[in-house]
Parts: C-alpha cells; sequence; structure tokens
C-alpha cells in the first residue's frame, strides 16, 4: 500500500494523542483576526462532492486570511458531471498547480484513495459515513475552552450515530483522552455493535439516562441522504430523542450543547433548545476557522 502524501490529515483513528494535541496546540496559536500570512503564494483546493456550508467556507476563510489562493470544485458543474474519475480529477488539480486539497466525498476512503495517489497532502473535509476529522478536532477545542480537561468528562452523543462521520471522529478523539461516552439512539441509527467503535462505549436507548449527569451533550442531525429509502416514524423519533429543555435540565448545570450543524429545528432539537444560554454551536463553528487555519499550515510545512 502507498503511503499517504506527508501532511495529510485522513481521521483521526490512526493517530496519537499527542498529534491530536499539536493540532490543538496549533490551532491557538492562530489569530483569524490578526493572520500571519503563512500561505503566501500556496494554492487551497476546496474539491467537495457533498453539500457543506461551514467546513468549506472555514476552509476557505482559513486558507484565503493566511494568504493562499483558494479555488473552489464542486462536483456539480464540473468533468466530475461528466464521468470523471477521482484520481483523474485529482491528477487534474495537481496539474494546474494545487499545493494541498481539501476533499469532501460522499464513499469512504476517497480522501485516503487520493492521498495515496498524489505528492501533496489531502485534508479529509468528511467521506461518507467514516470519518471528520476537522469536525473532531474543532469541538475538542471547544470542549477545552469550556472544560479543563477531556479526561474524566461524561459526554452523551445522541441521535443518527450509525450514519455520522462526525460520531466516529469524535468517539476516536475524545476517548484517546478518557472520555465517558454513551451513545443514544434507537437501533436503526445505534446498532448494538457500535461500542466496539471504542473501548469502553456505552449503549442507552433512553434519552433520559444518556444525559442524566452528563458534562456535555452532542446532538446529531438526522442524515435523511444516508437513510437509503429507509422509512423513519418521524413523531416516534421526536418523542425519543428530541433534545428538549426538560432533557438538557438532567446533564450537570455547566452542561454544554453541541450539534456540528446544520441544525434541523422542530427535528433533534426543540427550537429553542439549540440556542439555549448551554448552547456552544454557534462557537463551534466560530473555532472552525483558527483550527482549520492551523491543519493548512501544518499540511503546507508551515506551521511552527
Ligand atoms: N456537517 C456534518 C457532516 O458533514 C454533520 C451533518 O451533516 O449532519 O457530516
Amino acid at each position: 500500500m502507498t503511503k499517504p502524501a506527508r501532511g495529510s490529515l485522513l481521521g483521526i483513528e490512526n493517530l496519537t494523542p499527542a498529534e491530536i494535541s499539536a493540532y490543538l496546540q496549533l490551532a491557538r496559536k492562530m489569530n483569524p483576526q490578526k493572520p500571519k500570512p503563512l500561505l503566501k503564494g500556496k494554492r487551497v483546493f476546496l474539491l467537495f462532492y457533498e453539500a457543506s456550508t461551514r467546513t468549506r467556507s472555514s476552509f476557505e476563510v482559513a486558507a484565503k486570511s493566511m494568504g493562499a489562493m483558494t479555488t473552489l470544485v464542486l462536483s456539480s458543474g464540473s468533468s466530475i458531471e461528466k464521468g470523471e474519475s477521482l484520481l483523474d480529477t485529482g491528477y487534474t488539480l495537481r496539474a494546474v498547480g494545487a499545493d494541498v486539497i481539501v476533499i469532501r466525498h460522499p464513499e469512504a476512503g476517497a480522501p485516503l484513495l487520493m492521498a495515496q495517489h498524489l505528492d501533496i497532502p489531502v485534508i479529509n473535509a468528511g467521506d461518507g459515513m467514516h470519518e471528520h476529522p476537522t469536525q473532531a478536532l474543532l469541538d475538542a477545542y471547544t470542549i477545552l475552552k469550556h472544560k479543563k480537561t477531556i479526561k474524566g468528562l461524561k459526554i452523551a452523543i445522541v441521535g443518527d450515530i450509525y450514519h455520522s462521520r462526525v460520531a466516529r471522529s469524535a468517539v476516536y478523539l475524545l476517548t484517546k483522552f478518557g472520555a465517558h461516552i454513551t451513545l443514544c439512539g434507537p437501533p436503526e441509527f445505534l446498532p448494538d455493535l457500535a461500542t466496539t467503535l471504542a473501548p469502553g462505549l456505552q449503549i442507552t436507548r433512553s434519552v433520559e439516562e444518556a444525559v442524566h449527569g452528563v458534562d456535555v451533550i452532542y446532538v446529531l442531525r438526522v442524515q435523511k441522504e444516508r437513510l437509503g429509502g429507509q422509512a423513519l416514524s418521524v413523531n416516534d423519533y421526536i418523542a425519543r430523542y428530541q433534545m428538549n429543555a426538560a432533557r438538557v435540565r438532567l446533564a450537570k448545570k455547566d452542561a454544554i450543547v453541541m450539534h456540528p450543524g446544520p441544525v434541523i429545528r422542530g427535528m433533534e432539537f426543540t427550537w429553542d433548545v439549540a440556542d439555549c444560554p448551554q448552547s456552544v454551536i454557534v462557537e463551534e463553528v466560530r473555532n472552525g476557522v483558527p483550527v482549520r487555519m492551523g491543519i493548512l499550515a501544518k499540511a503546507l510545512g508551515k506551521a511552527k
């Protein structure tokens, strides 16, 4: 197997806690208000085969603020629509001068494949149901703004875990740092074998049990685009798993409420809870910028 290009960030699963801490440390050194032109002259390509608002725009802002040039390539309107393969698209972007490719793709493993065939770093901005490493890093960064350490934190992850790359990357990261995680959702979104994802995971089907006494409530969207025709009883889901004020009150008083976005109000959250005082959802988005500044700087060998 070919080694991925140096500087690539493909997932959290294979990173050591020291490598993760280094990314977080780097993010803390980045100042989005007064960015240093670390990436002057560099070309950052954003290759998105799936919809994105937060990840795409924050990578773009991060890259541009450090002086890089960015080019956005979407699957619709590009030769991908004509049937060009993933690797041929990668070779094309390289040929026009890409120094790094940030890729989101519906298939797990697409960023790895690209990183194995190109001589430039590849950053995974979400691959199918596999990983979303930059989200996990910005979430850890956000948690550490509110809590002294991740070790020993009680964290409930509630919702569509099975289809969620965010949940996978979060579980890998948070368990590496000693958090106690309870996963909660109906069997179709949380199969029993989810406990094999990482050591020490707990599963419950009761949201009240999941959030009781926790430090962090992490809510996930129902990934309708990945349900593949599977019927979902929305009313039943809402009754059993929707995060409402009464359920949030079961957590610790200083618990924080998180969500990777996009939030579907009225579905995984009642309308008000997404904006409750404990919600750090907007902060997660904001923190995406320094975290991705650090990731790009590291990928391009410009991190001090
Ligand atoms: N934005 C996240 C992702 O791309 C979560 C979501 O879409 O629900 O995976």
